[in-house]
């Protein structure tokens, strides 16, 4: 968290992170209101990642080796940015309920099966999480699933550093072996690397499952 964040969050600490309107203005959540919420487009079809297919997540011809992806905002034109922003580099933990009922509203939006569909948070490194005191994939996810009443698979995956960049592996996978549909969550979209990474680790954990990529921002 930097001094100047610090100090706005200690004075104002419900204002707005994207307008900065105060508490008082109908409040949903802490840290954004309803009219930035309200305001924030939700996608109404989720897309291949590999050829931009339109709700291919389910069309196992359509790219198995890539998830199908649902991106919420364009993060300069958005308060959703703002929120990101503040999950990931301000130290704001409060930041990802509202983001939660953003990505939940834009699965509703687009039609995301929710039967037999687990939620798995894409891990950070451990150094990242420790840093910042929470784990934002995490609580994005967990936000996520409290929303759609989707269960969490919190360790399915792992990340252990290589260089200055995570290296994924298969943690505890346990039930979720039957899903049919596995969310990898996040914040920000991985590299494009990392995600096709993440789409084989899933289809060895959880084989016949389709992975499903859901971001807030693009
Ligand atoms: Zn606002
Ligand atoms: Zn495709």
């Amino acid at each position: 968290m930097t001094l100047g964040t610090l100090i706005l969050d200690a004075l104002f600490p419900d204002a707005c992170l994207a307008c900065l309107a105060p508490r008082e203005s109908h409040w949903r959540h802490e840290v954004a209101c309803n009219a930035c919420l309200d305001a924030t487009p939700l996608p109404d079809t989720f897309a291949c990642l590999a050829c931009g297919a339109p709700s291919a997540a389910l069309t196992p011809a359509c790219h198995p080796e890539s998830p199908a992806c649902i991106e919420v905002a364009d993060p300069a034109a958005s308060p959703v940015g703002h929120l990101v922003t503040a999950l990931l580099f301000e130290g704001i933990p409060r930041a990802a309920r509202p983001l939660g009922e953003i990505l939940a509203a834009a699965s509703v939006s687009t039609g995301i099966p929710l039967h037999r569909t687990v939620l798995a948070p894409i891990p950070e490194l451990t150094r990242d999480v420790q840093t910042r005191g929470y784990s934002a994939p995490q609580l994005l996810a967990t936000a996520v699933g409290s929303h759609l009443g989707v269960p969490l698979a919190p360790h399915l995956l792992t990340a252990t550093a290589a260089g200055d960049r995570p290296l994924f592996g298969i943690g505890t996978v346990g039930d979720t072996a039957a899903a049919q549909v596995v969310v990898l969550v996040a914040p920000r979209p991985p590299r494009e690397r990392e995600v096709a990474q993440l789409a084989t680790l899933i289809s060895e954990a959880c084989p016949g499952a389709r992975s499903l990529l859901m971001t807030c921002t693009t």
